[in-house]
């Protein structure tokens, strides 16, 4: 995209219409999006859930100044969705974007919902939202979103599991300029303890990176340990640094309230 504005600064054509989009990770796996006057939250919780120690340091505010405000959540368990945070973000206009089997749960709540089905764009502020397949490690529906907006491509992976559908994605819709995955492995308590884990692991991470065809991928969804309920891989960040070097894939590692404009 850069090489593109520069072309268009030299042959003296506006670049205006390509405004920057400012990314800032948020707690956990939360993301947001601004971009002229729009402000897309992912996943984005605000609440603590963590007992006064949140994973990664402090717990990001979801705050928004931009008119159109829009939360796109991949599934609404407590660690993606939140409720009460979004009711104050979104205020009386703005919009949840779901999908469509989770609409009248999230309506339900009290908040107004855009439902989304499967593989097919939703354009709203600029962007375009679609939902891909992803596969809950607690059973649950869950999506991944494709974002475009301008020359911009971005993934977000929830806390899926590792799925074949990621190749097809690819192959859809990459290359990617950016894919947010989660990375930490996590085993959730049940009896017995499930060895296999529930979201993606840093060696999982990458091979969707790679098939996804991604330019970068930025980690989210790690940095909580809690046994017996909660464990996740051990050094799930040098873990993922090392392996991506060995397989030539770059990554950025953000902290929550660590921002990039593209
Ligand atoms: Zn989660």
């Amino acid at each position: 995209m850069r090489i593109l504005l520069f072309a268009l600064m030299w042959l003296g054509i506006p670049t205006s219409v390509w405004a920057e989009v400012e990314l800032t990770r948020l707690t956990w796996a939360g993301i947001k999006l601004v971009h002229e006057d729009s402000t897309v939250f992912i996943d984005a919780v605000g609440r603590d859930l963590w007992g006064g120690n949140p994973p990664g340091g402090d717990l990001i505010p979801l705050e928004a100044s931009t008119g159109r405000r829009y939360a796109l959540v991949t599934h609404v368990h407590n660690d993606h969705f939140d409720v009460d945070s979004l009711r104050v973000v979104l205020g009386e206009r703005g919009y949840v974007i779901c999908h469509e089997d989770d609409a009248t749960y999230v309506a339900s709540r009290g908040l107004r919902v855009i439902p989304a089905k499967y593989w097919t764009p939703i354009r709203r502020g600029g962007f375009l939202f679609t939902a891909v397949p992803a596969v809950d490690g607690m059973g649950d529906t869950q999506v991944s979103w494709v974002i475009t907006v301008d020359e911009l491509r971005l993934f977000h992976g929830g806390d899926t599991l590792w799925h074949g559908g990621l190749d097809l994605v690819g192959a859809q819709f990459g290359p990617f300029d950016l894919a947010f995955l989660p990375v930490n492995g996590a085993r959730v308590l049940r009896d017995p303890m499930p060895e296999t884990p529930a979201s993606l692991t840093p060696v999982q991470a990458i091979d969707a990176a790679l098939m996804l065809r991604a330019e970068t991928l930025i980690p989210i969804h790690y940095g909580l340990d809690n046994p017996p309920y909660y464990r996740e891989v051990a050094d799930a960040i040098p873990s993922l640094l090392d392996g991506a070097r060995r397989r030539g894939v770059s990554v950025n590692v953000l902290d929550p309230g660590d921002s990039l404009r593209r």
